[in-house]
């Protein structure tokens, strides 16, 4: 099928109004039952999950297209009152966070002074960071301020989400540096 540059601009702007492929509904009437005829043979015999997109505060429903377990498409879930079926072309992308060949798959390390990034395995980094978290909070841990008031914290780690972390994620997190004595947390979502 020949795109021209007009349809390819059509292309994008339907992004705004579903899933990239969803979005090709937008094209000229000669092309739309082609490509809808498309988008149906590819979720045919998927089965559909309803989940919400991770990147932002918005919380745009979607629906999670899967053929033996496995994602083939995801797009916005037009019974959502709020979006109804839209996703932003982050959201539209958001297929890419799961199959993308050049997704971090490995924990990567790079030594202070080292050029080089270093393959590390996922347990040893977590007791590196456990070791630097225990370490930080021990020499920096105030009971109490001056005037005898018990505050109990340290300011001297920070806790900083991403948009990715879901609700549970995000309410373990919360427990866990509070019971450290973490006053600094944030979230760049706030879902
Ligand atoms: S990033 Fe876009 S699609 Fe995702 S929740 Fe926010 S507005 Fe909705």
């Amino acid at each position: 099928m020949d795109l021209s540059r007009r349809d390819l601009f059509k292309v994008s702007a339907g992004v705004f109004t579903g899933t990239a492929l969803g979005g090709l509904a937008g094209l000229g009437a000669s092309l739309a039952p082609t490509l809808a005829q498309a988008q149906d043979l590819r979720i045919k015999h998927a089965k559909a999950v309803p989940s919400v997109c991770p990147y932002c505060s918005v919380g745009c429903a979607t629906l999670v297209h899967t053929v033996e377990g496995k994602i083939v498409n995801i797009e916005g879930d037009p019974r959502s009152p709020h979006s109804e079926g839209t996703l932003c072309p982050k959201g539209a992308a958001i297929y890419q966070l799961h199959v993308n060949p050049n997704r971090a798959t490995k924990v990567l390390h790079r030594a202070a002074g080292a050029s080089e990034w270093e393959v590390w395995d996922l347990d040893r980094a977590v007791d590196r960071v456990a070791a630097l978290v225990k370490r930080t909070r021990d020499e920096t841990f105030v009971e109490r301020l001056e005037n005898g008031k018990r505050v109990n914290c340290t300011t001297a780690i920070f806790s900083l989400g991403g948009a990715t972390l879901d609700n549970e994620w995000n309410h373990i997190q919360q427990k866990l540096m509070r019971g450290l004595g973490v006053v600094a947390i944030e979230n760049q979502a706030r879902i």
